[in-house]
């Protein structure tokens, strides 16, 4: 555990009043008792002390809060939404806290350009929502998709289940707005793919965590919804056989690997005795295990695809609505010894 020992710095009360007064005492938060989400990570792994956690409301205010403290001195820490594992969203050295969660407006959906321009502190959950409304897909995804923001996953350069088929969060940013530590605002809304103009600036402050500036806005880069997905289940001996599994998935499946996941026997384990509700997945234990999803433009095409590429010697298929099963045969001596259970879905 990480608990800071650094009390909040001290900040003299007339500086303290005018960071106030950018943001208004409704957006300056400086009782203990409210502070408490902001000052401590999830699984309390991390905690911190701040005088005051500024919640701006505008471009223009985060780039007055940076500027004032710029000029002054005062150490910031940005935080989206809280859901970063090594804390670095905490003010561990009693940092004044930089919420940009009320920066949450998704500014432009284009289904032409098939982009979507969304401010820092939107969720990845409802920037997925806002392109699926325009029948696209955001591609990244990560289990904190309810609370962690397009600003902490482009900061972070997170991974997330489908960075295998689309990339990291470098690969879905085409353009930045950042407000750089002097206050000053660098406009990079780029939404050209093509755009071979010059330094490619965006670069340095994705994954740079607040270090080089604050991440206000980003153009993000969509994609056609897949409209068939299969997601398997699958025991293997090893990781090995995993990764002959993973070989032969791509090689069948063409392209259409959105996600690969390795987990041990033990994680199971884990979650059978402490999750409410939760089952074995397998008849069998096996001492590890492979989630793995494909996605394809075609409707029918998945089914024909993980029927001729078994996953498993007798792989039960559970289709999610209807209940009914069918039998895979195998080929494969990479995974024979794989057992699966899969579902599909169309859209
Ligand atoms: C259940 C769970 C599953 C997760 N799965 C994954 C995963 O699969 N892959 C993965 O990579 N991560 C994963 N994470 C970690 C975390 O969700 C990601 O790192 C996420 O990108 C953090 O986003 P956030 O908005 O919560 O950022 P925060 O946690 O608030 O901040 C993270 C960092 O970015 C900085 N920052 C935040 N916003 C800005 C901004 N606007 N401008 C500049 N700097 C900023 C902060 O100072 C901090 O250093 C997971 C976390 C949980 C709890």
């Amino acid at each position: 555990m990480n608990i800071a020992e650094t009390p909040a710095k001290f900040l003299a009360t007339d500086l303290l009043a005018r960071f106030v007064a950018i943001v208004g005492n409704k957006n300056a938060v400086t009782d203990r008792e409210a502070q408490a989400p902001f000052l401590t990570e999830p699984r309390d792994m991390f905690r911190g002390t701040s005088a005051v956690v500024l919640r701006p409301g505008s471009v223009g205010e985060v780039a007055e809060i940076l500027k004032l403290a710029n000029e002054t001195a005062t150490a910031i820490v940005p935080q989206g939404g809280n859901t970063g594992l090594v804390g670095g969203q905490i003010p561990q050295h009693g940092e004044i806290v930089l919420s940009l969660n009320r920066l949450d407006r998704v500014r432009e959906v284009d289904a032409v350009s098939n982009t979507m321009t969304c401010e820092a502190g939107v969720t990845l959950l409802r920037a997925r929502e806002a392109a699926a409304e325009v029948d696209r897909l955001y591609p990244q995804l990560l289990p904190s998709e309810g609370s962690c923001t397009i600003g902490g996953n482009l900061s972070t350069n997170a991974g997330g289940t489908a960075a295998l088929a689309y990339g990291i969060a470098r690969s879905h940013a085409l353009g930045i707005e950042v407000v750089l530590p002097d206050g000053r605002v660098l406009n990079a809304l780029n939404k050209l793919k093509k755009d071979n103009t010059g330094y490619d600036l965006k670069d340095l402050f994705i994954g740079a965590e607040g270090t080089l500036g604050v991440i206000t806005a980003a153009v993000l880069r969509l994609i056609p919804r897949p409209r068939s997905v299969e997601t398997a289940f699958v025991g293997v001996p090893s990781p090995q056989a995993a990764l002959d599994l993973f070989g032969l998935a791509s090689e069948r499946a063409t392209g259409n690997v959105t996600s690969f996941e390795l987990m041990l026997r033990l994680g199971i384990e884990l979650v059978l005795r402490h999750g409410a509700g939760c089952r074995d997945p397998l008849p069998q234990p096996h001492p590890w295990y492979v989630l793995i999803e494909l996605s394809s433009q075609a409707r029918s095409g998945l089914r024909a695809v993980s029927s001729k590429t078994p996953l498993s010697r007798r792989a039960s298929i559970r289709p999610r609505r209807s209940g009914a099963s069918a039998k895979c045969s195998a080929k494969c001596n990479a995974t024979k010894a794989a057992r699966s259970s899969t579902t599909s879905r169309c859209r």
